[in-house]
């Protein structure tokens, strides 16, 4: 598919005031954007959904294979949930950032040491997929367990990759060969390997606008439905990415 130089990243979808406001102004000024929403919360479908169906906007659903009609939870979710009040940012970091046995060890250990009972969480069904592919939005790949994808072996990536695209063949729709890194996590390794299983088009999470030549390395935005406006046409300028590294050594030369 032919992306555009503006393309943005959702996840959930809560605030569908705010959130109709922005896919009008994106109707109104960037009727090319494309618009791209990671993990498939199930918000998406209730909140989302209904506003984009007939907007004429280009839309893909980013999917994680092995939570669709399931009750699973997001496994940041399940952190969150476990270590409330108990710095769970700091400690979702630290699991985005070790190798991947280590994550699936680490997050066992907070499953185990709660005292709270497990956390489930509706999913997307196969049909609610159906009904929203044939109303036009693109059903994409975000992996089958949404690990860290600089992260895993070699041979865990093949698995991932190659579960998923199971999944796809079942369901009989859908585009397992457009893929959403988790989290933007990529290295050269999970490139070679992701080009050999068939992945055409690959998107980061870099908050840049697209310019790349390179087709498993499309830049997107970062936006939530909860941005106001005034900073949503600055992202959306490209404005926001070019300051936002200027701010940051700001604040820490005040610091
Ligand atoms: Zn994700």
């Amino acid at each position: 598919m032919m992306t555009p130089e503006t393309i943005l990243t959702y996840h959930k979808i809560h605030d569908t005031g705010n959130f109709e406001r922005q896919v009008h102004y994106l109707k109104k000024t960037y009727p090319d954007a494309l618009i791209t929403v990671d993990d498939g919360d199930i918000s998406f479908y209730e909140n989302a959904f209904p506003l984009l169906k007939d907007s004429g906007l280009q839309v893909i659903l980013f999917i994680i294979t092995g939570l669709i009609d399931s009750e699973k939870p997001f496994w940041w979710d399940e952190v969150y949930y476990h270590l409330k009040g108990d710095r769970p940012d700091e400690t979702i970091s630290k699991l985005k950032s070790v190798p991947n046995q280590e994550r699936l060890r680490l997050l066992e250990t907070i499953r185990k040491n709660s005292d709270k009972p497990p956390l489930t969480c509706p999913q997307l069904t196969s049909n609610q997929l159906r009904e929203m592919h044939d109303a036009g939005i693109i059903i994409g790949n975000h992996s089958h367990t949404h690990p860290m994808f600089d992260q895993v072996t070699e041979k865990e990536m093949q698995e991932e990759l190659e579960t998923s695209r199971l999944f796809f063949d079942q369901l009989g729709f859908g585009r397992y060969d457009l893929f959403a890194y988790p989290n933007g996590n990529f290295s050269t390794k999970s490139e070679k390997i992701l080009k050999k299983e068939g992945i055409q088009q690959a998107f980061l999470f870099d908050h840049q606008l697209n310019r790349s030549e390179n087709p498993l390395r499309i830049s997107r935005l970062s936006v939530n439905d909860d941005t106001p406006m005034w900073k949503y046409r600055l992202i959306l300028s490209g404005w926001h990415s070019r300051l936002l590294p200027v701010i940051k050594k700001v604040h820490s030369a005040i610091r």
